[in-house]
């Protein structure tokens, strides 16, 4: 997978005025715009934008979010849009906003880690890419202020769910291995054109300091998948191929059973047992 530096970024494609933006919303973007002025509002003031921060919004769409941000006078105003008709209407009308007409799976998220100042992100993200995409942002950077992101209210739950639930998964274990993830409020289909099937709900991030955040990213990215998929079983027997006296040593010395199911591994947990299996898991 290629991707685009976040110093370059304004090289990419930009918006050039042509084109019809407000043409049909196209499901396999996921748009579904907000028209609800108070949710907005909402979205922006819990992203905590203050004069000169540099901001990035993904998916602005037409702009339900971005007329808030750039009132809010933001030093700096990137957006990642990946629908070129909308793309050029929105650098049309906000003209201190950089649009980069890109796809924003196919980021190098480190890359803010270089900018200086204050790094907020928000978006009301469309479904499809929400996980994918938060997977890889709050692994890749690691010092932005805040992000805000409207999700899935399902995507939501998982984002936030402590150990032990049926909401805990792969995603949620890798999201609190990286971020401080707190679920702000939940929000109904009636907000949206078109309307979605389903309810929405937001979700802020802060990043964990380097030193709480996973030793073995690439271990720990292999092992939640392996888990995971098979949530149902318990330890003993997804690990057994591996197992020899210091693993049972340091699943006993962690309070771990090996009838325990994947799902009771707080991150913490899943993080050091990924740096132990660290060796296994990279062949
Ligand atoms: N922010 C607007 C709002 O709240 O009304 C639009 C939200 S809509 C749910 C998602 C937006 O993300 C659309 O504008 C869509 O074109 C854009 N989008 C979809 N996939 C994208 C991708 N991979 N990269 C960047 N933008 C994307």
């Amino acid at each position: 997978m290629s991707h685009k530096s976040f110093s370059s970024v304004t090289d990419a494609p930009t918006a050039d005025g042509a084109g019809e933006p407000f043409a049909r919303a196209k499901r396999s973007l996921g748009q579904n715009f907000l028209s609800d002025p108070n949710t907005a509002a909402k979205i922006v003031a819990a992203c905590g934008i203050a004069a000169g921060d540099t901001v990035i919004e993904i998916g602005p769409g037409r702009g339900a979010l971005t007329g808030l941000v750039a009132a809010a006078g933001p030093g700096s105003f990137l957006a990642l849009e990946k629908d070129r008709d909308l793309a050029a209407h929105l650098a049309r009308t906000y003209p201190t906003l950089s649009v980069a007409i890109t796809d924003a799976l196919r980021q190098d998220w480190g890359r803010l880690d270089l900018l200086s100042g204050d790094v907020r992100i928000l978006g009301n993200l469309p479904y499809n890419i929400a996980s994918p995409l938060l997977w890889d942002l709050c692994a890749g950077a690691t010092r932005f202020a805040r992000a805000v992101f409207m999700v899935q209210h399902e995507v939501a739950l998982r984002l936030c769910a402590a150990p032990g639930g049926r909401a805990y998964g792969a995603l949620t274990a890798w999201i609190a291995s990286h971020v401080r993830a707190t679920y702000c409020f939940k929000v109904p289909p009636t907000v949206f054109r078109p309307r979605p099937k389903v309810d929405s709900a937001v979700v802020a991030m802060t990043p964990l300091p380097l030193a709480d955040r996973p030793g073995e990213p690439r271990a720990l990215s292999k092992l939640l998948k392996l888990l995971f998929s098979k949530r149902r079983k318990q330890l003993g027997g997804i690990l057994k191929s591996w197992r020899d006296a210091t693993l049972d040593d340091w699943l006993a010395g962690q309070g771990i059973r090996l009838t325990d199911r994947p799902e009771t591994l707080a991150p913490k947990q899943l993080a050091g047992l990924a740096e132990m299996l660290k060796l296994r898991l990279a062949s």
